[in-house]
């Protein structure tokens, strides 16, 4: 008999972080905050979920609760797609915002169900690649100080890292002495990356793309603010270095422009804002056809999202490479009772893929109960 959804808990989650770890164009991050989504089936299966949840914690919990719950309860997990689609329906007539964040922990949570369900790791139910660990790289060296960036690029060469994103920002000249200083560190060997985090208009993009190119760059990423696909569009054309985006998008008609107008070489929708696996893997695949690579970005998201981009990174053909945070974050290291996504579990530059069925970690009861706010 086909089992079905019996119950959907959302948890609110939050952990401080280290001020002086990451500071960037939107300037420090205090703590990281997720909405956890736990899902359980009649035939007891327990799949967990996860959404971006940055400014109000507690409205997501209500959505899921008043909204998409109700929706869920009583139906076959299998039909994903069905239960996304009217999940997409309630929330929202058109793309945007934390609703769809709301959506992608439900939608995880699903997919997790589906493959502990058939006793699989979610990537073999994607249909995978097959891939047993991926590459990986340093997310993100900090756009602060000297004194604190510096350590920070030195760390991830000792970890083993043969990539490395750098923050780069205020200004141009010092955002081109930063990525100097760093490629002189590194070495030529090194794959260098730079995010600006909306920091600059159209003329100093291309100032900053065009140093970063001279300097071996590989790719910049979010130099203007993501909306403006014309800029990107033009910009693209102008640079000879990659251009990423795709983390602000939360949907794959967010992306349909970027990737159809050539506005980006590299997509990185968050599987935990962008509609969860159901619409990430279907930016990924639109991206394919259009010979853009993926790489899913992953930011201060916790275990479960960690998690999640591991599955889609062992079964897209066009992943490109895995972004490991370099940073503390509690919800990251704490959360399951295994390490995710971590530079400590770095061979020779790549990230294992996780191998057990459905997402391929466990919850930490103990530490979700110390994480948890609405209790
Ligand atoms: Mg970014």
């Amino acid at each position: 008999m086909t089992d079905t959804i019996q119950s959907v808990t959302a948890i609110p989650i939050e952990a401080p972080l280290d001020a002086d770890a990451q500071v960037t164009a939107f300037g420090p991050r205090l703590k990281a905050s997720a909405l956890l989504v736990e899902i359980r089936t009649r035939d007891g299966v327990v799949g967990y979920g996860e959404a971006l949840a940055r400014y109000s914690l507690r409205s997501y919990k209500t959505l899921i609760d008043d909204l998409l719950a109700p929706r869920l309860i009583g139906r076959n997990p299998f039909h994903v797609e069905a239960l996304w689609a009217e999940m997409s329906r309630v929330v929202t007539g058109k793309a945007g915002g934390i609703l769809f964040e709301a959506i992608a922990a439900c939608d995880i949570a699903i997919w997790d169900v589906m493959a502990r369900s058939v006793a699989k790791p979610l990537h073999e139910i994607l249909g995978s690649m097959g891939r047993s660990h991926v590459p990986a790289y340093a997310s993100s060296i900090t756009w602060a100080e000297d004194r604190v960036a510096i350590p920070q690029v030195e760390g991830a060469l000792a970890a083993g890292f043969k990539s490395m994103k750098l923050k780069l920002g205020p200004t141009i000249p010092r955002a081109l002495a930063r990525a100097k200083r760093v490629r002189e560190i590194a070495g030529d060997a090194i794959e260098l990356t730079a995010d600006a985090n909306w920091a600059f208009d159209y003329d100093d993009s291309l100032r900053l793309g065009r140093g970063l190119a001279d300097l071996g760059y590989a790719w910049l990423e979010e130099p203007m603010i993501c909306e403006d696909v014309d800029g990107y569009v033009r910009l693209r054309q102008a640079l000879p270095l990659r251009l990423a985006a795709g983390e602000s998008e939360h949907t794959a008609w967010g992306c349909r422009d970027l990737i159809a107008r050539g506005g980006v070489g590299v997509i990185q929708p968050d599987v935990a804002r962008a509609g969860g696996i159901t619409e990430t893997r279907r930016i990924a695949s639109f991206a394919h056809v259009h010979g853009v690579p993926f790489a899913p970005h992953v930011g201060f998201c916790g275990a479960v999202c960690n998690a999640a981009s591991l599955q889609l990174a062992a079964a897209m053909p066009n992943f490109m490479t895995f972004e490991a945070m370099v940073f503390g974050n509690p919800l990251r290291e704490n959360l399951a009772t295994t390490d995710i996504g971590a530079a400590s579990l770095l061979v020779d530059g790549q990230l294992p893929v996780p191998t057990g069925t459905g997402l391929g970690i466990e919850i930490d009861p103990a530490a979700l109960k110390r994480f948890r706010i609405d209790q």
